[in-house]
């Protein structure tokens, strides 16, 4: 008999009543040290008091009025997005699925409104992770997540991750219009895409009149230590998908542009009842005044030097089990040779949750303002982990 809830996900058995900072808490009251962050979401721990300040205020005073009105936390949470990016203009989606289906309308629209309609394709790349909508799996293109699904949404052409022949093959096409990547891959295995090859993206995009589109949705909000992961290459995107850390925990996503690439998306042509709502936005615009400040990113920096070294050190120490590490910031990510969902499975029995990527890797994604002795306390719960793998 199926279950009440649809059976997508396989499930830990573990079911938290509680969250704070770093920490989740079972009814049972066992402890967990949280080095996944509900996969990249709660960028600045469990409870935040500043969120939850900002949440509760918001809630005691207006919590939805629709976007036939004038939505001021919104209009201040676009203004500091604006101000801290390349773009110009942004719109405000509740996921980040819901954001690259925007991407995917804004960059089409663009080309049929400047009089080259016959440029509808879309370059990705294989590993990818756009979301689960009909836009977003033919975007990614895996079989594991196309399957049965089809017709699926026409116009995409994936190259192979790294094959720099294939993608300028595919970038000097006349029916292409953009290059949709994200900077560093998450569910594909943390895979970070090279300085030199945003460079060369955006490059290869200038040449051609493409449209750069990144997708930062896990990467992004502070995640690798810049504000946003392409800043470390010194160019920027004409479109970007955020999601994930923006809203802390609260759902909430956004689609920036420069006022070229937005230039056909008039009234009318793209809408959404919950978007840019005023809790998401009053909660965003808290994160935003934390992660978004030199001082927090380069605390990030910092910790994200610390957990790394003692990344590197469990993986010399166990080279049966672990193979490398690999990521930016703190979206970190364990190559491993065991299993990496074993490897997960280990964590949980010694009171550590990671998350598991794609290429067998398991991921760390820890609140970005986790504390020091907490990052000490992870090393050591995933050295436990490794420990009761190890062959005795
Ligand atoms: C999670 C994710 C998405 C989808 O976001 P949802 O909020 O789950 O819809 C899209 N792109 C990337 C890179 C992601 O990591």
């Amino acid at each position: 008999m199926i279950s009440s809830i649809l059976p997508t996900y396989n499930r830990a058995p573990l079911s938290f009543v509680k969250g704070e900072g770093s920490w989740l808490t079972e009814a049972s009251g066992r402890r967990y040290l949280d080095l996944g962050a509900g996969i990249a979401v709660n960028a600045l721990g469990h409870a935040n008091p500043a969120l939850v300040a900002a949440l509760t205020a918001q809630a005691n005073a207006l919590w939805h009025v629709s976007n036939l009105y004038t939505i001021p936390q919104q209009q201040e949470l676009a203004d500091r997005l604006v101000e801290a990016t390349f773009a110009d203009t942004v719109f405000f989606t509740n996921s980040g699925t819901e954001a690259c289906e925007l991407a995917v309308k804004m960059a089409r629209k663009h080309f049929n409104d400047t009089g080259r309609p016959q440029r509808t394709g879309i370059i990705t790349f294989e590993g990818s992770f756009h979301g689960r909508s009909s836009a977003g799996i033919a975007a990614a293109g895996s079989e594991k997540m196309t399957k049965g699904f089809s017709p699926l949404l026409a116009g995409f052409i994936h190259v192979p991750f790294g094959d720099h022949d294939a993608l300028r093959d595919a970038a000097a096409r006349h029916d292409v219009g953009a290059i949709l990547i994200e900077p560093v891959q998450g569910e594909g295995g943390i895979r970070p895409v090279p300085d030199q090859c945003l460079k060369g993206l955006r490059d290869l995009c200038d040449e051609h009149g493409l449209l750069l589109i990144f997708d930062e949705v896990q990467c992004g909000m502070g995640r690798t230590g810049k504000l946003f992961a392409h800043e470390w290459s010194g160019i920027t995107p004409d479109i970007m998908m955020v999601a994930k850390g923006i809203g802390g925990g609260f759902p909430l996503g956004a689609v920036l542009a420069t006022a070229m690439a937005a230039d056909a998306m008039t009234a009318g042509t793209h809408g959404s009842t919950y978007g840019g709502n005023p809790l998401a936005c009053a909660v965003g615009n808290a994160v935003m005044g934390i992660i978004a400040t030199d001082a927090f990113l380069a605390e990030v920096n910092r910790k994200a030097g610390l957990f790394r070294q003692g990344l590197e050190a469990l993986v010399a120490a166990y080279p049966d089990i672990f193979e490398a590490v690999r990521g930016s910031g703190l979206m970190l990510g364990l190559k491993c040779r065991a299993a990496n969902t074993d490897v997960v499975k280990a964590g949980l029995a010694a009171g550590v949750l990671t998350v598991p990527a794609a290429d067998n890797v398991v991921r760390i994604l820890p609140p970005l303002n986790i504390p020091d002795e907490d990052i000490v306390t992870g090393l050591a719960l995933l050295d436990k982990a490794a420990a009761s793998m190890a062959p005795a």
